[in-house]
């Protein structure tokens, strides 16, 4: 009786219809009762609250206003028309303007009549306007049952052209909660309900849309929010929890010499505390019988390569081989040469495969790899093309690329039916909220620790006006025998106006740098992987003291005797990105030095951004910092960005919540993995619909 009523057509509740249900449908994708009741508001108005009109100003958001349509004037022919009334107070006038919906508000829109308005005004010359206000008469707005807060709904023009605005999506939910049942299924489990002490689902939908009082509609809110986070983490964590009883993994049940050997007599360093908690995480989940797959994330300099190294040697002890890619050809080359050299007197064979090993070479890695002999493969993509086949591939490492999905990583390099175990690294710490959503279905380990004796960078503001400082300053690192990075944004590969700025950058350190005193290398995105490898290392040979580049440079390069990075157009840049590049310098002995170069004058976003550059040298916190000032949309880009829209949760505040939500649902899988019991037949329909397509309200407006 009661799903009868949540799943009747919205067509059919009273005052929608047929025209006005094709709209739901199309624009805000609500079919049903149900979808109504869940299309929630996104903010409330205090409905007590009146502005006059010699109070507002150009940044108000919505506001609400009393007065009088003094004039009513229409304009235009059928296809450019538009309404624009005059508006009174006692304290002054404006214009109310409509370009849609007019047959209908000829109707309403009177002079001499008193009306509650609501919108958000704008300065236009010397009149404040509102575009498309929500209009209703005051005798209207006195008739209508009121609480102190009403909910404003997204909607789109073609709704308001129905009379579906908030106002109107509002009056129809106010006609769905008078039938609805007393009592609603609950859609979370009953004790969970209970002992947190979440309103009931009944009291939240009705308090979400018709807050009784601001108490009511926070214990709502919080209670919709929970709703929401628990589906998401129910939907990434049962997906893994069916995922791993279906993958079958290697089992590495032997630590054997290779570990062993290397650990006792070649390790050419103390591990830190936090590199030994990872090696035995990881060492504990490649030994259950399940496919690993794990995100390893450690600040740049924090030692995951090592703990990829011990990895690798882990399978070796138990018969199989490892890959490892890069995302670039600088990078694997790199890892090649600091793995090799651990291994030189240790018996395991390595070898180099990118796009420019030669064909001769890479017959024979081709070969030795399928006989088994090639124990350990480090490349860039070209390990994942299709004639690179292991003889028994057991351990894939992807360096800096998280962002192919699960699945996708493991089929890359499935062998018969049973998937190697995955690590993925990465230096840009993840927030927890995103770690726990985006990439919620891998295990996380995090190196916490930098090894010990390296001196935190110092990071100094600096403005365009004391440039001729900053050159001095570069002048006396390098007659220390240092290096200097020299980085210019470049936002857009195609960006004229960017590479004009690199070119000019360069000329005048050029000008200031000089031969035979100095010598300058540059790269970026336009030049030949040739002439960028060249130019690369003369600066990794230290021939050259100053590199002036691009971002390409970002990631991953190690030039230890590098101590400073000067950041131009610093104002530009996101904060994980200038941590990265700070990331760039700090590896050796020396103090080493990040210096943010920005115009005079820069806006208080960037100012807030440079501020915590200079305050932390913790990526975690930078990236906590990224995500508040950036939101959610930008981080996560458009990758997997379905799983965020999200309607009432916010990630970025709601972590506690989260964190909450992901405990319960860890707790119920472990009881009930593929949700087989009769009691979660409805978890599996919360997860569905939750996984429902999303209208995109930003595109929509
Ligand atoms: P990242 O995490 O950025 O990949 P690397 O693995 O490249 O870091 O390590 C950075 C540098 O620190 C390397 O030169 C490496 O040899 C060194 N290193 C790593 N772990 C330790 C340690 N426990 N003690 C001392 N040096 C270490
Ligand atoms: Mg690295």
């Amino acid at each position: 009786m009661q799903t009868d009523f949540l799943n009747t057509s919205i067509e059919f509740v009273k005052g929608v219809g047929p025209q006005r249900a094709a709209v739901l449908k199309s624009e805000l994708g609500i079919y049903t009762v149900s979808d109504m009741l869940y299309h929630l508001p996104f903010r409330y108005i205090d409905r007590s609250k009146f502005y006059n009109i010699n109070e507002l100003n150009d940044d108000m958001p919505y506001v609400q206003l009393r007065g009088f349509v003094t004039l009513v004037k229409s304009f235009g022919d059928k296809r450019t028309s538009r309404l624009t009334a005059q508006f009174k107070d006692d304290t002054g006038t404006m214009d109310l303007v409509w370009f849609q919906g007019i047959k209908w508000l000829r109707d309403v829109v009177k002079a001499g009549t008193e009306y509650v308005v609501f919108g958000k005004p704008a300065l236009f010359g010397k009149t404040f306007q509102i575009v498309h206000p929500e209009i209703e008469t005051v005798e209207k707005f006195n008739s209508q049952p009121q609480g102190e807060f009403q909910a404003v709904y997204n909607t789109t023009e073609k709704c308001k052209s129905k009379g579906l605005d908030s106002k109107g999506i509002l009056k129809i939910q106010r006609t769905i909660l008078t039938n609805l049942p007393p009592a609603l299924q609950e859609t979370l489990p009953q004790h969970f309900v209970a002992s947190m002490k979440l309103l009931p689902l009944r009291n939240a939908i009705s308090n979400i849309h018709i807050p009784s009082d601001a108490a009511l509609l926070n214990h709502a809110r919080m209670r919709m929010k929970f709703e929401e986070l628990f589906f998401l983490q129910l939907g990434i964590l049962s997906d893994k929890a069916k995922r791993d009883e279906e993958h079958k993994g290697f089992n590495f049940s032997v630590i054997g010499n290779y570990f062993n050997g290397f650990y006792k007599g070649y390790l050419p360093f103390a591990l830190t505390d936090a590199q030994k908690r990872v090696i035995k995480e990881i060492r504990q989940d490649c030994g259950t019988g399940k496919q690993m797959n794990r995100l390893l994330q450690g600040d740049v300099g924090s030692g995951k390569t090592i703990v990829a190294l011990l990895s690798m040697l882990m399978a070796l002890d138990n018969g199989f081989q490892s890959c490892l890619m890069a995302p670039t050809e600088i990078l694997a080359q790199q890892h090649f040469n600091s793995i090799t050299e651990m291994l030189k007197d240790f018996p395991v064979t390595v070898r180099l495969l990118t796009g420019s090993t030669k064909t001769k070479e890479r017959r024979e890695i081709l070969e030795q790899l399928q006989a088994g002999t090639l124990h350990i493969l480090i490349g860039t993509h070209a390990l994942i093309t299709n004639d690179v086949k292991f003889n028994k591939l057991g351990f894939v490492v992807i360096d800096e690329q998280h962002r192919f999905g699960v699945d996708q990583r493991a089929k890359l390099w499935m062998q018969g039916n049973i998937f190697p175990h995955v690590l993925v690294m990465t230096a840009t710490p993840i927030p927890r909220t995103l770690a726990m959503t985006l990439y919620g279905d891998l295990e996380v380990s995090t190196i916490n620790q930098l090894p010990p004796g390296r001196k935190p960078v110092k990071t100094i503001h600096q403005k365009e006006a004391s440039r001729i400082k900053v050159f001095g300053f570069m002048r006396s690192e390098i007659a220390k025998g240092r290096q200097v990075y020299v980085v210019y944004p470049l936002i857009d590969e195609s960006e004229k106006l960017d590479y004009a700025n690199l070119m000019t950058g360069y000329d005048n350190i050029v000008r200031a740098f000089p031969l035979p005193n100095y010598r300058v290398s540059i790269v970026h995105g336009q030049l030949n992987a040739q002439a960028k490898d060249y130019e690369m290392n003369q600066f990794v040979k230290g021939v050259t003291q100053i590199m002036v580049a691009t971002t390409v440079i970002e990631v991953g390069v190690n030039v230890p005797n590098a101590s400073v990075m000067i950041i131009e157009s610093a104002e530009r840049f996101g904060l994980s990105q200038l941590h990265q590049l700070r990331g760039r310098v700090g590896r050796g002995a020396d103090q080493s030095y990040c210096v943010l170069m920005t115009a005079d004058k820069i806006n208080p976003t960037a100012k807030h951004r440079i501020a915590a550059m200079v305050r932390s040298n913790d990526g975690f916190e930078i990236s906590e910092m990224d995500l508040k000032l950036r939101g959610m949309g930008e981080i996560a880009g458009t990758q997997q960005s379905g799983n965020l829209q999200l309607k009432i949760a916010d990630l970025t505040k709601d972590q506690q919540l989260l964190e909450l939500a992901r405990k319960t649902v860890i707790q119920i899988l472990a009881d009930d993995p593929l949700l087989a019991r009769p009691e979660h037949y409805l978890f599996k329909k919360g997860i569905a619909k939750m996984r429902a397509p999303k209208i995109d309200y930003k595109k929509v407006g």
